[in-house]
């Protein structure tokens, strides 16, 4: 296996690089796969949608022959309400774990929907955990789905998916997983969790650009959601017996999108699969995360709970901090970081994602230095309010 390093991009198109969670910085490559049109009906573009939804099974590893894969049109949220409109019944009743503004996020598409649900609101970043799972379970034997954020990209960190979903089937009950910002780089293969269906997008850890999702579903369930759906446009059942039958999307295509996508598989491939491109992304994270430190900054979580996707760090103490101002200064050495989301404290946060090395991760530590410095920081420790916050994860 050799992992190509990520290609700095030419210089002369003076983009800075995104580190942010998707839109992220994208391949020359992946770019150019887009300079030409594809007719949505011709066999040519139906291969295309073929090979990408075989590409995507292949992630899964073995068992995979019993789910199917079924593209969506719009952004990641759009896969998700798209997923729980078509497996919840209309009289199911979904748990939902939340630990950020992703879990609140498909509650409220949940309460959209008009479909029951029962929210286990974590807070900003605190893991939902097993045992709690059984017990709401227990209490509730109206629940039928269990929803679970496999990283939850608001803090960043990496749900213990897999003690999740044990807790969920234990209880006889479904599993249904947003793995949006985790799949392609976070293993989620089908024989160890056997989940009902689970969503991610084009433009996170595949690095193709934005323009549709993905859903992952077993057939069995594909063929029983027949009806569920609130939603013409959003239904997964129709969307994947239009395609299995015609080989066609239902309505229009992202079709650059798609073709840029593939050019992003066959990448992901070359870069080692799943285990590959998570390598470098936490050989990203590690780089970053001990360089930040080193200049005084302190991550949210401990290490056991980083994901390799994005981190989040608390605002300096030093009132010469200012985030804006650090932003902007990033943004001038080349590097788009972004706000954080805690309520509690002010924190910003780093992505590991998309076209970028250890190598781009230094530059990102050397601008953070450079800029701590114009802007006159003298220490980037965080308030003591802060590490009082932190103490909850350590429970
Ligand atoms: C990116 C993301 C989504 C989808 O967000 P969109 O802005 O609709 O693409 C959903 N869940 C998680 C965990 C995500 O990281």
């Amino acid at each position: 296996m050799t992992t190509e390093p990520a290609r700095i991009r030419p210089p002369e198109l003076g983009e800075p690089y995104l580190l942010t969670p998707g839109p992220l910085t994208t391949s020359y490559e992946v770019k150019r796969a887009m300079l030409r049109d594809w007719g949505s009906w011709d066999d040519e573009f139906r291969a295309m949608t073929r090979s990408m939804r075989s590409g995507l099974l292949d992630l899964i590893g073995p068992g995979a022959d019993e789910y199917d894969c079924v593209p969506i049109q719009g952004s990641g949220s759009y896969c998700v309400e798209a997923m729980l409109g078509s497996f919840v019944p209309k009289d199911g009743k979904v748990l939902v774990l939340a630990n950020g503004a992703y879990g609140l996020r498909a509650a409220q598409t949940m309460a959209c929907l008009g479909r029951e649900y029962h929210l286990l609101d974590k807070g900003d970043y605190l893991p939902p955990r097993g045992t709690e799972v059984t017990e709401i379970l227990q209490a509730d034997p109206a629940i039928t789905h269990v929803l679970i954020i496999h990283c939850e990209t608001s803090s960043g960190i990496l749900n213990p998916v897999e003690e999740l979903a044990d807790a969920a089937h234990a209880a006889g009950r479904k599993v249904l997983i947003d793995s949006m910002s985790a799949f392609g780089a976070v293993p989620l293969e089908a024989q160890r969790i056997k989940y009902t269906a689970m969503v991610s997008s084009a433009n996170k850890c595949i690095e193709g650009v934005p323009g549709f999702g993905f859903v992952i579903a077993r057939k069995d369930e594909l063929v029983a959601a027949k009806g569920n759906s609130h939603s013409l446009s959003l239904d997964v059942h129709a969307q994947w017996a239009t395609m299995e039958k015609t080989g066609q999307w239902r309505f229009t295509p992202p079709t650059h999108v798609v073709a840029a996508f593939l050019t992003a598989l066959a990448a992901h491939a070359a870069e080692g699969g799943v285990a590959g491109r998570g390598a470098r992304y936490m050989k990203n994270r590690d780089v970053m995360v001990a360089g930040m430190r080193d200049l005084g900054f302190e991550t949210l979580l401990a290490d056991r709970w980083l994901s390799p996707i994005i981190v989040t760090f608390f605002c300096p103490a030093d009132p010469a901090f200012d985030f804006s101002a650090f932003y902007d200064a990033m943004k001038a050495r080349g590097f788009i970081i972004y706000p954080g989301k805690l309520t509690v404290v002010d924190s910003f946060r780093i992505g590991c994602i998309g076209q970028m090395d250890e190598h781009v991760m230094r530059q990102v530590v050397e601008a953070a230095r450079d800029t701590l410095a114009e802007m006159g920081v003298g220490s980037a420790a965080p308030p003591a309010a802060a590490l009082e916050e932190r103490k909850k994860l350590a429970a």
